[in-house]
């Protein structure tokens, strides 16, 4: 059984201070869910602090990127020993923020998943089409080259630990939800790939999770079907109570 994962994405807001005030508002609010893993994605400056408060808590921290090398002369990037060493245990990794401003292609989101494996860090991996390529209706085979190549040659072991989430580009940070009908299908579709990709105990076990616009008003509906394990939220992770009643949406086992 999969047990659900919401993580919040809070991109480049959240000071110190503030990053602090909203992790302990998560922490104070919500009873510890044993049946949900609750993860948030603070910016680099704050990911020692929040990983120190989040510490015996049922709150995962990741890094919002990392680079794919090691170490070396790369200056102003951060490693995955650096996000292991400020005590993450997540990273998203090709986000389509990374993607469409920092041209990030589906060859270096396997290299950053690869190395990110190998330092014990959790990828989740994010694909998604542009609006574009909804409307010219090749959406899926866009989708399933994203996951093939961004997952290329690991094997099922490692294949089992990651979780993906589905970000139609269309839906992120525009308040345009994709449709229930849209999600299932395309979650569905990913899935199968996963077990022609690698097996079907991998498909079965790797979280895919949505994102693009989630928030308490139209979580339920997405968290009842049943290729949907839990959400990425960008904007209504921002706040404590929105955020806990999100995960408070998810269906009771
Ligand atoms: C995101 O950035 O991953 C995201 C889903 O953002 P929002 O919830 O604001 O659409």
């Amino acid at each position: 059984m999969r047990v659900p994962l919401i993580a919040g994405n809070w991109k480049m807001n959240m000071t110190i201070p503030e990053a602090i005030e909203l992790v302990n508002g998560i922490k104070i609010g919500l009873r510890w869910p044993e049946d949900v893993d609750v993860v948030v994605a603070p910016p680099f400056t704050s990911l020692k602090m929040i990983s120190e408060i989040a510490k015996d808590s049922y709150i995962g921290v990741a890094a919002q990127n990392v680079h794919q090398e090691e170490k070396g002369a790369y200056t102003g990037e951060i490693s995955a020993s650096f996000i292991k060493d400020a005590g993450a245990n997540y990273v998203i990794i090709g986000h389509s923020e990374r993607r469409q401003y920092f041209n990030e292609t589906d060859e270096l989101v396997n290299k950053k998943v690869r190395t990110s494996l190998k330092h014990e860090l959790t990828p989740i991996v994010c694909v998604g089409e542009t609006l574009e390529e909804r409307e010219k209706g090749h959406f899926v085979e866009v989708i399933e080259k994203q996951l093939s190549v961004g997952l290329e040659d690991l094997t099922k072991v490692l294949a089992s630990e990651l979780v993906i989430a589905y970000e139609p580009v269309w839906a992120i940070g525009t308040g345009k939800v994709a449709t229930t009908t849209q999600i299932e299908d395309v979650h569905e579709k990913m899935r199968a790939l996963l077990a022609k990709n690698f097996s079907q105990e991998v498909a079965d076990s790797v979280r895919i999770l949505y994102g693009g616009s989630v928030k308490a008003e139209n979580s339920k509906e997405i968290f009842a079907l049943p290729n949907v394990d839990g959400a990425l939220v960008g904007g209504a992770s921002l706040n404590s109570s929105g955020f806990i009643e999100i995960i408070k949406s998810l269906p009771s086992k």
